[in-house]
């Protein structure tokens, strides 16, 4: 539509009779919103934003649902879920059996794809975590098979892809890694960590067209949840180049921020490299600021950093308190100099030591750099000792939350607690503490690692008890937050953590990218909040995403 086709001053969009969650500083409510040339022109009354309703004004009425800013999601993996959704996909499936039908029916859907790849199965499914390869022998023989679990830090693989990739018992572990095995050292058919690569590195990459067309199902999903941003936590260089193809194609309608890869197995020289990828990486809504520092790994394999100990199966102290897998020295060198190149520095920080380092080495380039505008993020913050929480407020670094987690469920409950013990138990998930000590919150899904919903991860945030038993024991509900702060997370939160400032709130003069829910949020007759659906996505006032029942 033409500037003059409209009558002078009146909106494109109109959003009026609802429940606007505005998610600015005071975190206002108002009835309606208005939309022009993709920025929003009034947020307020009924009354005054109707006054901008043209005669080619689409106006929606709410009838008193919730709207709120448009997701942003920062820290999530659309192109490795997107590949997985178009592969051989096992979230959902429940046992051994299931598993097995799954990847049978998928292998003979595709008779000549060379590997069976996909994955999202999950640890909690197998004894003790460890899924064998006879049980995939059984079924797929010939060709090698290599499916990443949900948390993608271990793969089950066949027998065939152990011998493409020549790891036999004689195989020492990687540096980074571990092949887990029987008694005699025979691999069991589980690669945890560094150890996938032995075999992944054998793998045909995605071509450029299964690439987009990942990304744009990935896309198209995250839409449908209300999500506008996200942070891509794992861009490779293939990735890089999809989210620039798609971008030049203005098949992007999405907001992306990529967090390069920081190579645990180079050194400083590999800044260089990063410096160039960022120049080569702005192209329409994506660009590639941030840096994915890979801290440490998870509590369930022992390769999560912690300041104390694990237990053994009997309760007994051990001597292993998990892995660093970036040398602390290296660490804080390669955010002083980042951090002083304006990049973003995006740790994986799960277990308590490996947050304490990080936070070391934000504090040693505030010391060297000064005060900047980086907005280092740390994010998983599964174990978080007491002594850091303030730590996030002085040194002005994000808490990006994955509150889906913190529940009790069988890889809490069986995994877990085992081997942290009751103290450090304790101290899982501080979302309120950290909120309490002035900490920054965002809040991101870790799609494809579990669900990318916005609402389902903010029932968490706010209940602390698992969406699929609602009628569970909460998990330590002393650190829920409130349902005003969550939602702020996961919007305002996420738009500072993406450095996308002109989003993220309602509020005049910012880009239109707006959520828009079947009911009213805050209506404690309405249900839990993750039974809520999201019936319009806007992004810069263009619909990307409607429900049938959106109206207008
Ligand atoms: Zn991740």
């Amino acid at each position: 539509m033409s500037a003059e086709s409209r009558s002078a001053g009146a909106a494109d969009l109109v959003l009026t009779g609802g429940r606007i969650f505005t998610a600015d500083p005071a975190r206002s409510w108002a009835a309606a919103l208005a939309v022009r040339d993709g920025r929003i022109v009034a947020v307020g009354g009924d009354r005054e934003v109707r006054a901008l309703i043209g005669p080619r004004t689409r106006v929606i009425e709410l009838r008193g649902r919730t709207v709120t800013p448009g997701f942003q999601d920062a820290h999530a993996h659309p192109i490795h879920a997107g590949l997985t959704r178009g592969r051989c996909e096992l979230h959902g499936a429940e046992d051994l059996d299931r598993y097995l039908a799954l990847i049978t029916e998928y292998a003979s859907a595709h008779p000549d794809a060379e590997w069976i790849l996909g994955g999202g199965w999950s640890m909690a499914d197998f004894p003790g975590g460890l899924a064998r390869r006879e049980d995939l022998d059984r079924v797929i023989p010939d060709r090698p098979v290599f499916l990443p679990n949900r948390d993608v830090h271990d793969a089950w693989v066949n027998s065939r892809a152990l011998e493409v990739a020549g790891i036999t018992a004689d195989t020492p572990d990687p540096t980074h890694g571990r092949i887990a095995r029987d008694t005699d050292g025979t691999p069991v058919g589980t690669l945890h960590e560094g150890a996938m690569e032995l075999v992944s590195r054998l793998i045909p990459v995605a071509g450029p067209d299964e690439m987009r067309r990942a990304l744009l199902d990935a896309q198209r999903h995250l839409h449908s949840l209300g999500i506008t941003a996200w942070q891509d936590a794992w861009v490779t260089q293939p990735d890089h180049e999809a989210y620039r193809d798609l971008a030049r194609r203005g098949e992007l309608t999405a907001r992306v921020v990529g967090a390069l890869w920081w190579d645990r197995s180079r050194g400083l020289e590999q800044i260089e490299d990063l410096v160039e990828q960022r120049a080569t990486g702005r192209v329409g809504r994506y660009a590639a600021t941030s840096v994915k520092l890979m801290v440490d790994g998870v509590i369930e394999h022992q390769t999560a950093a912690m300041l104390q100990p694990y237990l053994d199966a009997d309760g007994r102290v051990t001597e292993d308190a998990g892995i660093v897998f970036i040398d602390e020295e290296m660490l804080r060198a390669a955010v002083v100099s980042l951090d002083a190149l304006g990049f973003q520095p995006h740790f994986h920080a799960l277990g308590d030591r490996a947050v304490r380092i990080a936070l070391d080495a934000v504090e040693a380039a505030r010391r060297e750099d000064g005060w900047s505008d980086t907005r280092p993020q740390l994010v998983h913050l599964q174990v978080v000792h007491p002594d850091d929480l303030p730590r996030f407020r002085r040194l002005g670094a994000i808490a990006n939350l994955q509150t889906y987690w913190a529940t009790h469920e069988a890889q809490m409950d069986e995994l877990t607690l085992p081997l942290l013990g009751p103290e450090v138990s304790a101290r899982q998930y501080p979302m309120r503490s950290l909120r309490r000590h002035g900490a920054i919150l965002a809040m991101g899904s870790d799609w494809a690692v579990s669900t990318p919903n916005p609402l389902l991860q903010i029932e968490v945030a706010v209940t602390r008890v698992s969406v699929e038993g609602r009628d569970r024991e909460p998990f330590m509900p002393e650190e829920a937050i409130e349902l005003t702060d969550a939602l702020a997370a996961f919007t305002a939160g996420s738009a500072y953590a993406n450095h996308l400032d002109q989003t993220g709130t309602l509020a005049v003069g910012k880009l239109a990218d707006i959520a828009i829910l079947d009911r009213d949020l805050f209506d404690p007759g309405a249900g839990p909040i993750g039974d809520a659906r999201v019936v319009g996505t806007f992004v810069e006032g263009e619909s990307v995403h409607e429900a049938a029942d959106l109206g207008g």
